[in-house]
């Protein structure tokens, strides 16, 4: 797998971090502080702007580290108001970025990875494979970009773009850690929520790290069989295996977890699958969150909305917590990965 080639990232390191690399060069660790301040309060995009900080010091960061620049290379832009931008990093590689608008604020759906190896067969990005893991500032860089472009702060981040994100486990912590820092961009720590495919051994170990991050889990399908079918992930961890890891987490965070449920015409959308989900759901304490498909695989039909509000009441109606997630940006290729793709199939370019 390629690395990021932004080496000595300022953007990446934790505030512990950057106070530590100031005392390795000789200085007090307030001024590790004082350039996170600068990085993610202020959001300067050149270690020049560090006004505060004596220029000798300015010199000697800009001959050893960088500030990892983002570029959106493409945007399309909904008619319900949410958008989608296509964003690059500094060796070429590219990655979706969502953000909706809610009642309650803004939403961004950044991704964690350069491609995907899960391989899950609804989804765009599994295509081509993984590139790369993205570093905890590439992370931070489309949210600032969404921020920007918006002309406000950003209240929830969900990590569910391209990528698995804890395949890239060490990265995505660090970036929790810097975007909840109140000394940075102070994003609330329930305002995280990470979106799985099913990792169970990654599940157990973020719950044991005890942050608090909200979990969501990609379920799709209520046997083994059926999961096998669409989530290769699933011949790794059995459904038991998922559900005890999902119990887990709920008992050592006190975080309920969402279980995603995309409902394929079919496929899982019968009187059995409600049963199944509504079983699994009760077992775990969670909540359903029902996503109509916008599919890229051929084999698999797009969700007719009526077919999945009866699928919905049917599960009501046995007592079950769930919500039937509203299509936003049906109209500019919602489902993760498409506009990607575009690019990756035309050589980069964008037509
Ligand atoms: S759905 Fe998520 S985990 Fe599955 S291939 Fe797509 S990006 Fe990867």
């Amino acid at each position: 797998m390629v690395e990021s080639n932004c080496k000595n990232d300022l953007l990446s390191m934790t505030k512990g971090r950057l106070k530590e690399v100031m005392k390795d060069m000789g200085c007090l660790p307030y001024r590790g502080e004082q350039i996170f301040s600068f990085l993610h309060r202020n959001r300067v995009k050149n270690i020049n702007e560090m006004s505060s900080l004596p220029r000798d010091l300015r010199e000697r960061l800009s001959k050893e580290f960088d500030i990892p620049k983002a570029l959106v290379i493409d945007a399309l832009h909904s008619e319900d108001g949410s958008s989608k931008y296509l964003t690059a990093f500094s060796d070429g590689q590219a990655v979706e970025t969502v953000v909706m608008d809610y009642r309650f604020g803004t939403s961004v759906c950044i991704s964690t990875q350069a491609g995907c190896r899960m391989g899950c067969s609804f989804c765009a990005s599994s295509k081509g494979g993984l590139n790369r893991n993205l570093t905890p500032g590439e992370m931070l860089s489309q949210i600032y970009l969404a921020s920007e472009m918006r002309g406000r702060k950003i209240s929830n981040v969900v990590l569910m773009g391209t990528g698995e994100p804890l395949d890239n486990f060490c990265n995505v912590l660090s970036f929790y850690d810097i975007i909840t820092d109140k000394s940075g961009y102070g994003l609330s720590n329930r305002g995280v929520t990470i979106s799985t495919c099913g990792l169970a051994d990654k599940i157990r170990m973020l719950a044991d790290e005890k942050r608090g991050i909200t979990l969501s889990v990609s379920l799709h399908a209520v046997t083994d069989e059926k999961r096998r079918a669409i989530m290769p992930v699933a011949k790794k961890y059995p459904l038991e295996e998922l559900v005890d890891s999902c119990i887990y987490y709920y008992k050592t965070t006190s975080r309920r977890v969402t279980l995603e449920y995309a409902v394929i015409p079919g496929f899982n959308d019968d009187l059995e699958d409600a049963a199944g989900l509504l079983s699994i759901s009760k077992r775990i304490s969670a909540h359903i969150n029902l996503i109509p498909v916008n599919s890229v695989e051929k084999g698999i039909p797009n969700t007719d909305r009526k077919n999945a509000e009866r699928f919905c009441d049917e599960l009501n109606l046995r007592g079950a917590n769930v919500t039937l997630r509203r299509t936003l940006g049906a109209d500019i290729m919602a489902s993760c990965g498409q506009l990607r793709n575009t690019v990756i199939t035309s050589g980069g370019k964008k037509e």
